[in-house]
């Protein structure tokens, strides 16, 4: 791995006055939490950086409670705390390992890179091909998937908490010197595979809360992938619904590890939701939310396949919105 300083302030001012520092003297940094992502990246010489940024000494991000989580607190205490919403844990638990779990983080999982079978692989493999358009070395090489062009990346998004998060009616809170804002977890992501999120230079994500009615919705998150033991979502459908005198009152569908971005699929879930008539608007949803996402040949498994498989994971995460 290449080497790089590592700052590791105490605070959160520290932190954002030190990576304002690095920007000043024009120096590029990365922030890591968990470093379960960006670790391996750096390990294949994948856009790295001479100086770090570690979240880890600040206090602040580490709080949890029933409507609000920071960005530190690590996905292994997310699956066994009996305080966040059990679909939150549920979710988590289906993230990589126990050991790597409990190092990952919500923040590094809310901002995890987006991958690409072109990309997410060693130097000596990447040069062996001339490189892509994610991770050019200077040479201006064309993207492998959309070719012929280097404007846009389309790798894939697959972390999964986000479509939990987006159905559970997440909010996100960021901070920088200069400001403090948030938004609704759905508008955080940007379609293109290299900027992500809306994050600017020198900010961060420092929690997410979540509304008030959080615990009168129940949900199922159902994954599509590899191998159970650790991988990646070629595939996630995240459902929730609320009931109200046993009749669905809201419901909520999104899906990751199809685009660049996780999508939350609102017109897809009113239009099931109007007219409701149990298994025969379970079997439309399903369909409409498979028309509706366009995966590229960028991850293990064909887009064909996981396409057709969003269609299953969609049924089946409504198995119990069935049985109520
Ligand atoms: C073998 C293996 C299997 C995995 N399987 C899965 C899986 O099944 N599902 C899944 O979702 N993930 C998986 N991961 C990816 C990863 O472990 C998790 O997504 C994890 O949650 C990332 O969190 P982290 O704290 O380690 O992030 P880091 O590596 O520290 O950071 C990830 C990215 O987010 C940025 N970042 C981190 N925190 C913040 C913040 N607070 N504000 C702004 N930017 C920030 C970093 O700069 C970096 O770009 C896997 C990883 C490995 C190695
Ligand atoms: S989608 Fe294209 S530019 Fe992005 S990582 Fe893959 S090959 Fe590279």
């Amino acid at each position: 791995m290449p080497p790089f300083n590592l700052h590791i302030p105490s605070t959160l001012d520290e932190a954002l006055s030190k990576a304002s520092e690095l920007s000043s003297a024009g120096k590029e940094y990365d922030w890591i939490s968990g470093g379960t992502d960006l670790i391996p990246n750096y390990k294949w010489h994948i856009n790295t950086k001479k100086d770090v940024i570690s979240l880890s000494g600040i206090d602040e991000l580490y709080v949890m409670t029933p409507l609000r989580i920071g960005a530190m607190v690590s996905l292994q205490e997310i699956v066994e705390s009996n305080s966040v919403h059990p679909l939150i844990s549920q979710a988590a638990s289906k993230i990589a390992s126990v050991m790597i779990r409990r190092s990952a983080t919500l923040g590094g999982n809310i901002c995890l890179d987006t991958r690409c079978f072109w990309f997410n692989q060693t130097e000596e493999w990447r040069e062996s091909i001339d490189w892509c358009h994610k991770c050019d070395c200077g040479t201006g090489a064309d993207c492998r998937v959309i070719p012929n062009q280097n404007d846009l990346c389309v790798a894939t998004y697959q972390a999964d908490l986000a479509p939990v998060l987006m159905c559970l009616g997440a909010t996100i809170h960021l901070s920088s010197l200069d400001e403090s804002r948030s938004m609704p977890i759905s508008e955080f992501f940007r379609l293109d595979g290299m900027t992500r999120n809306v994050l600017k230079k020198g900010e961060i994500v420092t929690h997410i809360t979540f509304p008030e009615d959080l615990f009168e919705w129940e949900g199922d998150y159902q994954k599509l992938r590899q191998r159970e033991s650790w991988d990646f979502p070629e595939a996630g459908v995240a459902v929730t619904w609320k009931r109200e005198g046993g009749v669905i009152e809201d419901l909520r569908v999104a899906t990751t590890g199809l685009e660049s971005v996780p999508v939350l699929h609102t017109e897809q879930a009113m239009e099931a939701l109007e007219g409701w008539d149990g298994k025969d608007s379970v079997t439309k949803l399903s369909e409409s939310v498979r028309r509706s996402v366009k995966p590229v040949l960028n991850t293990w498994y064909p887009p064909s396949y996981r396409k057709k498989m969003v269609k299953v994971l969609t049924r089946r995460a409504c198995s119990a919105l069935l049985e109520g």
